[in-house]
């Protein structure tokens, strides 16, 4: 799959620890967390945002959309927020699509 040489998270997917991975997909703990638990799915495919997540074959969207609601299962969570931020207005500072999951606790309890 094509990586960009200057992308923090095509980076953080080849070699970045990761909480799980499988096949295309892998989480990785957000590095400044803004609750207890929060997780980042980060693509293997580089795309820059939400905006182009067309450009995913459907079959992959689909295990994308697997990939983090197992995630959150996995680590224990029922009730948490799936958050993807399109563009700079909405807060998005990485362009490499990624899907934040945050939980556990207040204010989520
Ligand atoms: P966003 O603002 O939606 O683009 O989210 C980017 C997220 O990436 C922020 O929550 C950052 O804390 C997180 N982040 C930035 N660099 C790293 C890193 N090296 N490892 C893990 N998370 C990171
Ligand atoms: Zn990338």
């Amino acid at each position: 799959m094509a990586s960009r040489p200057d992308c923090l998270f095509c980076k953080l997917v080849a070699e970045g620890e990761h909480v799980r991975a499988d096949d295309g997909f892998v989480a990785v703990a957000d590095i400044n967390p803004k609750a207890p638990v929060h997780l980042l799915v980060l693509p293997e495919r580089h795309v820059d945002t939400f905006r182009d997540v067309a450009e995913f074959p459907p079959e992959e969207a689909k295990r994308m959309l697997d990939f983090v609601a197992e995630t959150a299962r996995e680590v224990g969570l029922e009730d948490y927020q799936v958050v993807v931020n399109v563009g700079r207005g909405a807060g998005q500072t990485v362009f490499h699509l990624h899907w934040h999951i945050l939980g556990g606790g207040r204010p989520f309890e």
